[in-house]
């Protein structure tokens, strides 16, 4: 049995006082059926932790180097990610692979550096609208999928796969639950043959996921959750869908 996760994504949104809102609305809606986590800007991870904590709400970052430790000037590593209590790092968010030219490789390098100090990616993939309309979706997933499965090798039962289409985030148009449900049926059958465990993995869908259909998405057998971008920044909004 798998528990539904629910995990918001602030993107770069936020300042302390609305944050210090925020938690304190979601913190008050508990308890969840669901397991909850929020994945912040790490200027506010130390802020975030010590509201949190002693709380079951988890807490992570929405990225992570690929590099262990050294020159790499504005990158944080998974250790100080883990210093900081966080159990979960976004990793191959599409934004990161669009404006930041992040490679299939380079995805499944952050989600193996994530693991090694024990913070689990949460790994994204997903198709264009131009993929999608080219019939490529199942082939760009996999593609993407497929990266961190050969370099995690057994290690990668141990990741969360996040399926966002690109044509869906922060459009307001969302995959409809058939259309997500198809490819993360998809995404578990790829996840069963390499690991063995994809029974047991968490598969979240994410694109403009709402109070008013996340129901419906999360319904579908395949689907175990979401990752929440703008809905994921009013409490009132987060509180309902991880109540769906
Ligand atoms: C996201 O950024 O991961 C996301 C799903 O955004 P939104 O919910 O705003 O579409």
């Amino acid at each position: 049995m798998r528990t539904k996760l629910v995990v918001g994504n602030w993107k770069m949104h936020g300042s302390r006082p609305a944050n210090a809102e925020l938690l304190a609305g979601v913190l008050a809606a508990r308890p969840y059926t669901t397991d909850v986590a929020v994945c912040v800007p790490y200027v506010y991870l130390t802020e975030t932790a010590a509201t949190l904590a002693g709380s079951d709400i988890r807490w992570g970052a929405q990225d992570v180097s690929s590099h262990a430790q050294g020159a790499y000037t504005g990158e944080v590593s998974a250790a100080m990610l883990a210093e900081f209590g966080c159990r979960y790092a976004i990793v191959g968010h599409s934004e990161r692979r669009a404006y930041h030219a992040e490679s299939d490789q380079l995805v499944a390098e952050k989600a193996q550096a994530a693991l090694a100090k024990g913070v689990t990616p949460i790994v994204c993939v997903g198709e264009t609208l131009a993929q999608r309309d080219a019939g490529e979706t199942e082939a760009v997933v996999k593609r993407q999928l497929s990266a961190v499965i050969h370099l995690l090798a057994h290690c990668a039962s141990e990741i969360v796969v996040a399926y966002e289409p690109v044509w869906a985030i922060g459009t307001g148009r969302t995959a409809s639950p058939e259309q997500a449900q198809a490819v993360h049926a998809v995404l578990r059958a790829q996840l069963q043959a390499a690991t063995g465990h994809g029974a047991a993995m968490r598969i979240l869908y994410g694109g403009s996921v709402k109070a008013d259909n996340a129901a419906a998405l999360f319904s579908q057998p395949d689907i175990d959750g979401g990752l929440i971008g703008g809905a994921s920044l009013k409490a009132a909004d987060f509180v309902a869908i991880c109540r769906a």
